[in-house]
């Protein structure tokens, strides 16, 4: 019988061995935890097993925010230059996305390093032009790392009626969305007014519809802002088809019971 190494016995193994050791591993990872968790684990997986240095925290947020930008570009969320994102770099600091790129096409280091007073503190591009309203929302809720405006079609056409989506029709929304979604009162885009408008509604919303421009989406992190905002533009999408249908049907108060139960401690109170 092969004796089992000895557990601090040095493995030298290529960077393909390693890889493909990874990838395997990877496709375990998939059967436990589902395949998009075990991609996102693969980067780190391979740098373990390759010894490389864990990338910076500053490097992957940056590299995360390009990701996000691009996906929600291609996903035409951010028509032209349209769109912002930002993550709480620090509790002192942010990285917001500069003005005037199409943010599908950006580099990481196009990003600017905001302080929480709004002064610009990295060199080249300046600053997206709501960067008051990401600042407003890192002032109000500590427990959001990230936050992104975006101008979705069809939930950007409930925001320009003025009808918020507070009722409970798709279970990942009401899951992702809760309480409700509500309409901001219009306020001129990178304007104070439209903080100020925000504001009220921020410590118990996580998603917003902005009257006559777009909508906002917060996170814990930066993947599940993503997700409130693809939840949200799917949502409308759906209400709009469901109403050209004859009228949505409601979740009923059982269904919900059985939501909160399926997915204990995520709020489910959609009314
Ligand atoms: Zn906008």
């Amino acid at each position: 019988m092969t004796p089992f190494p000895e557990p601090n016995a040095q493995l030298e193994l290529a960077p393909d061995q390693a890889e493909s050791l990874a990838h395997r591993l990877t496709l375990r990872l998939a059967r436990d935890l589902g395949p998009e968790e075990a991609i996102r684990l693969l980067p780190a997986l391979v740098r373990a097993l390759t010894g490389a240095p864990p990338e910076p925290i500053q490097d992957r947020l940056r590299r995360e925010v390009v990701q996000a930008a691009r996906r929600l570009a291609d996903l035409g969320l951010m028509a032209g230059t349209a769109g912002n994102l930002s993550v709480r770099e620090s509790p002192s600091h942010i990285l917001i996305t500069p003005a005037g790129l199409r943010k599908g096409e950006m580099h990481p280091d196009d990003l600017v390093r905001l302080d929480m007073q709004g002064n610009k503190l990295s060199s080249g591009l300046r600053p997206s032009s709501e960067f008051r309203m990401h600042l407003g929302v890192y002032g109000v809720r500590s427990d959001v790392n990230a936050v992104i405006h975006t101008h979705p079609p069809h939930a950007t056409a409930f925001a320009a009626a003025g009808i918020p989506l507070d009722r409970p029709v798709l279970a990942e929304a009401v899951l992702l969305l809760a309480p409700k979604v509500p309409v901001i009162p219009f306020g001129a885009p990178s304007s104070q007014q439209l903080v100020d408008h925000l504001k009220p509604w921020l410590a118990d919303h996580n998603a917003f519809l902005l009257a006559n421009h777009g909508v906002v989406c917060l996170g814990r992190d930066l993947a599940e802002a993503v997700q409130r905002t693809e939840a949200l533009e799917f949502l409308a999408r759906v209400l709009l088809a469901a109403r050209l249908l004859g009228g949505e049907n409601l979740l009923t108060h059982a269904d919900l019971r059985g939501l909160r139960q399926s997915r204990s401690g995520t709020p489910a109170d959609f009314r």
